[in-house]
């Protein structure tokens, strides 16, 4: 199979998605965000450096996500193709992401848009709940969305959270990078032929079989 990047705002479905698909296909789901969060949870510089860029919504580091991408794409469960939910995040990042795979002679798949309006993606900041142990997202607002049982993650049986930088606040900064850094991956995919655009407001079901019905076709 070949590998997924998906593009979309924030809260507009990367992470439902990605663990929709890496569960089905058995593939897994790199998150440039989780992975980040993950490294927050450590009392060092480099720590406190991303909480507080994470807040104030901004991009963290090239030289810092990078590390973690090419370490992570080398194992061995990615020989297969893998999902990427939230990198590549600007056109520098998208530029570097080429010649890696080029030196490790890997493709890079297909880019999926995810088309969320920002009054939905914002609506569904405030219900959003995830796991922290698998990283798997729920929300509270939507029936479709919600765990089996009230707080708890259906998988790992732990106690979901809210993520620190979900609040309206940083909401709109983080929504502010996104058209500033990440929506002009969207011509710069386009223009290679990359690109497919899913509506992300249709039903769960439709969305996922839009998504396998690009992925298959590839
Ligand atoms: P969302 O897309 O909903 O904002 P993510 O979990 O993908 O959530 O990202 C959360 C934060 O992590 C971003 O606001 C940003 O600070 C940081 N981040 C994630 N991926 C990248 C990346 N590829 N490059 C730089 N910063 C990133």
């Amino acid at each position: 199979m070949k590998s997924v990047i998906f593009i979309a705002p924030p809260a507009g479905g990367k992470g439902t998605f990605s663990n929709m698909i890496c569960s089905k296909y058995n593939i897994p789901h790199i998150s440039t965000g989780d992975l980040l969060r993950e490294a927050t949870y450590k009392d060092n510089e480099m720590g406190s450096y991303i909480k507080e860029q994470m807040q104030l919504g901004n991009l963290i580091n090239d030289e810092i996500i990078f590390e973690l991408i090419e370490k992570r794409i080398v194992e061995d469960d990615c020989k297969n193709g893998y999902v990427l939910d939230g990198f590549p995040r600007s056109i520098e990042q998208a530029i570097t992401y080429e010649e890696l795979l080029l030196s490790l002679n890997k493709d890079l798949g297909c880019v999926i848009l995810l088309d969320t309006p920002k009054e939905i993606a914002s609506k569904r900041i405030s219900g959003r709940l995830s796991c922290p142990k698998c990283g798997k997202v729920y929300n509270s607002f939507f029936n479709e969305m919600k765990p089996k049982y009230e707080n708890i993650c259906d998988d790992c049986k732990v106690s979901l959270i809210k993520r620190e930088d979900d609040n309206e606040k940083t909401y709109e900064l983080r929504y502010n990078t996104y058209i500033e850094k990440t929506q002009p991956l969207i011509n710069y995919y386009k223009s290679k032929n990359l690109l497919y655009v899913v509506n992300s407001t249709l039903s769960p079901e439709e969305v996922l079989k839009q998504i396998e019905d690009i992925i298959r076709g590839e």
